[in-house]
Order: C-alpha cells, then sequence, then structure tokens
C-alpha cells in the first residue's frame, strides 16, 4: 500500500498516519520528523534544514529529496508507505513519481485530509507532542488530564517550536501556495481521494480506512475500463470522477500502466467538482479541434499517396496537369465549407476514385499534355 497523505499544518495528517502504521503495518514516512530529527541529532544535514523550518519555509529540495530517496530503499518501505507531509510541491511530486516508476512502485492514493483553514490556526497553536512516545494532545480540543504531561507515559509534553502564530501564518501560506496545487495534481491522476478532517480522530481514521479499502484493494485486481477516447496528440489525463453527482463520466489513465476509472470519494464537493468540469470541456473542446485536424491529416496523407501512385513510371508533370482541377476544386470546397470538412472529405474521396479511373482513360491525352510541355 502506497499512500500519500495531504493536507494543511493542522489537519492532523500525521496523527491518522500514525493510527494507519498500527493498522496496516507499513512504514509511516515524515520529512517533517526526519528532519527534525536530524536537527536535534545536530547533523549537517539538521543545521542546513533548521533556517528554513524555523521561517515557515519549506527546506530545499536537494536535502528532502535525498532524505525521501534513502528512506524509500529501506527494507521496510518495500510492503509500503505512508507519506506524511511529503511531497509538499509539484517539483516534489514530479520528483516521486519517478522515483516509485523506477521502483516500479507507482503510488495507489493521494488522500486529503480536509480542515477548513479558519480552523487550523487554534489546532496548531494549542498542539503538544510528548516528548517520550510522540502522542499528540490539544489544550483546546484534546488536552491530557495532567497538563504538560503525557496521559500514555509520563512524559514532559513539548510545543514544536515552529507552532507559534507567527510561524504557523507562514507555513498555512506556503501550504496554499505550493503544497495545495497537489490536490489537482493528484486529481489528474485520479488517485485523489477526499476525507474531511473534522470530528473524532477515530471517526476520521474510520473514514480513512474505508477510502483505504474502497479505493486500494480493488486496485490491484483492476480491470481496464471503458474510457472516452484520448485525444490524439494530447497526453492521456487522469480525472478524477464524483460519485455524488452520479453521472459516471468517464476518466481516463494509465497510472501504472493501468487504465484505471475510479469513483471519487462521495464527499467531494461542488467547489472541488467546478475544475473538473473545466477540465471535461477543455478535453472536449480539445477533441473537437483535434477530431477534424486528425481527418484532414490523415486526407493530406492520402492525396499525396495518390499522387505518388499515379507518378508511378510516369514523370512528375504530368498527374500535375491531370489533377490540378481537382485540387483546385478541393482547395475551394476546403475554404468554403470548413465547418462540413469531414464529410466533404469522403464526397472528395469517393471524387478521386472516380477521378482516377478517369485518368487511366485519359492516359492518352497526358501524353500529348507532355509533349507540349
Ligand atoms: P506541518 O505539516 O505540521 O507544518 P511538518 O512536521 O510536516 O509540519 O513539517 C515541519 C517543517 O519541516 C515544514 O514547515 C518545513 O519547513 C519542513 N518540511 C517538512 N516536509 C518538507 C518537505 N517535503 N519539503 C520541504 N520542507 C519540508
Ligand atoms: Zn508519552
Amino acid at each position: 500500500m502506497r499512500i500519500v497523505l495531504l493536507g494543511a499544518p493542522g489537519s492532523g495528517k500525521g496523527t491518522q498516519a500514525k493510527l494507519l502504521v498500527e493498522k496496516y503495518k507499513i512504514p509511516q514516512i515524515s520529512t517533517g520528523d526526519l528532519l527534525r530529527a536530524a536537527v536535534s541529532a545536530g547533523t549537517e544535514l539538521g543545521r542546513r534544514a533548521k533556517a528554513a523550518m524555523d521561517a515557515g519555509q519549506l527546506v530545499s529540495d536537494d536535502i528532502v529529496l535525498g532524505m525521501i530517496q534513502d528512506r524509500l530503499s529501506q527494507p521496510d518501505a518495500k510492503n509500503g508507505f505512508i507519506l506524511d507531509g511529503f511531497p509538499r510541491s509539484n517539483p516534489q511530486a514530479q520528483a516521486l513519481d519517478s522515483m516509485l516508476a523506477r521502483l516500479g512502485q507507482p503510488l495507489q492514493l493521494a488522500l486529503l485530509v480536509d480542515v477548513d483553514p479558519s480552523e487550523l490556526m487554534k489546532r496548531l497553536t494549542g498542539r503538544r507532542t510528548c516528548e517520550k512516545c510522540g502522542q499528540m494532545y490539544n489544550v483546546y480540543f484534546s488536552p491530557p488530564k495532567v497538563s504538560g504531561v503525557c496521559d500514555k507515559c509520563g512524559g514532559k509534553l513539548m510545543q514544536r517550536s515552529d507552532d507559534n502564530e507567527e510561524t504557523i501564518g507562514k507555513r498555512l501560506k506556503v501550504y496554499e501556495e505550493q503544497t495545495a496545487p497537489l490536490i489537482s495534481y493528484y486529481r489528474m491522476q485520479n488517485k485523489l481521494r477526499r476525507v474531511a478532517g473534522v470530528g473524532s480522530m477515530q471517526d476520521i481514521a474510520r473514514e480513512i480506512s474505508h477510502v483505504i479499502e474502497q479505493h486500494i484493494h480493488p486496485l490491484s485486481a483492476l480491470k481496464p475500463a471503458i474510457t472516452a477516447a484520448t485525444p490524439s496528440g494530447a497526453k492521456p489525463r487522469l480525472v478524477a470522477q464524483n460519485k455524488a453527482a452520479a453521472a459516471p463520466q468517464a476518466g481516463t489513465g494509465s497510472a501504472g500502466g493501468a487504465r484505471v476509472t475510479l469513483a471519487a470519494h462521495a464527499g467531494e464537493s461542488a467547489k472541488k467538482a467546478a475544475p473538473k468540469k473545466k477540465v471535461a470541456a477543455k478535453k472536449k473542446a480539445t477533441a473537437k479541434k483535434a477530431a477534424p485536424k486528425k481527418a484532414a491529416a490523415k486526407a493530406v496523407t492520402k492525396k499525396k499517396a495518390a499522387v505518388k501512385k499515379k507518378m508511378v513510371g510516369k514523370k512528375k508533370a504530368a498527374p500535375k496537369a491531370a489533377t490540378k482541377k481537382k485540387v483546385a476544386a478541393k482547395k475551394k470546397t476546403v475554404a468554403t465549407k470548413k465547418k462540413v470538412a469531414v464529410k466533404k472529405k469522403t464526397v472528395a474521396t469517393k471524387k478521386k476514385v472516380a477521378v482516377k479511373k478517369k485518368v487511366a482513360t485519359k492516359k492518352a491525352v497526358r501524353k500529348s499534355a507532355r509533349g507540349r510541355r
């Protein structure tokens, strides 16, 4: 099982990742945790990362990608992983896709833990973590029984140095600008699913497991779905579907080589469906545009082939004279009746066949024409 958890800082994706580790016995790979470990261990990498982290900015890709590469190649990641806090930008997502492609282990699911932005500040400023066992608390929503002390192990509760209002503001901005675009990135790949990150931790966890069971296990027994034709020349696109919209739109995809069509989570909001519609409309437009182009290209090829045939064993100039009229007439047709180009082309082809026959019977005429030149 290979999953990315997407979500704003404070969405609770880290908490959910830990629950998934227990349930599915695969490692959580959190770049935030790895970076914090490097910082507290005082490694070179940690020193380089610290300034960006304290400023609420992203740590540079050369650091983060190297770290992820190492982590993914460790044996415990062979059976899958839950990525938490990575990727965080389009370039990181692309790098991840290539890494996983090389391993022959494409990502299966990008799960967005969706929380209203207005909620996030309080969640983050109230966040506390046990320094011993990592258990998370929130002084507003889920306080420990004794203030500052872990219920589980008695460890001291710490506040992350970047969980202050100023840095949080910056982190939220960075999320909006650099990470939120990954929602459409994965939607295009038909890998995006969404769960509302509100309610109890257990409710959200149940919802997440439900989505995973619904979408990952069936994926391994995939049958190619009937999909809309991809316009020629266009890159194959993956479009997530909206179950709530009921209408089974076709999504074309090549996730891991297989063409898949999956139903998106029912909670997908109308707001989120809008860009999908746009994509669909765009696709339609492209298809419309592409179809006549394709037909035209075909016609040209046919024409060329026909001319070539005629030229076999003859001088180049001869068929030119014979087809001049035909070409002129065709040009006129194309110029004046672009809209019915495809129909016309059929007619033109028929004409051409007729003319071809004529041509055969008019060899003598052409011979004399050649003589004149
Ligand atoms: P949160 O998601 O709650 O903001 P994380 O623990 O995921 O916190 O990350 C903390 C900080 O570590 C980020 O603000 C950033 O500076 C750095 N970081 C984590 N993951 C990445 C990443 N994939 N790319 C760049 N920087 C990262
Ligand atoms: Zn603890």
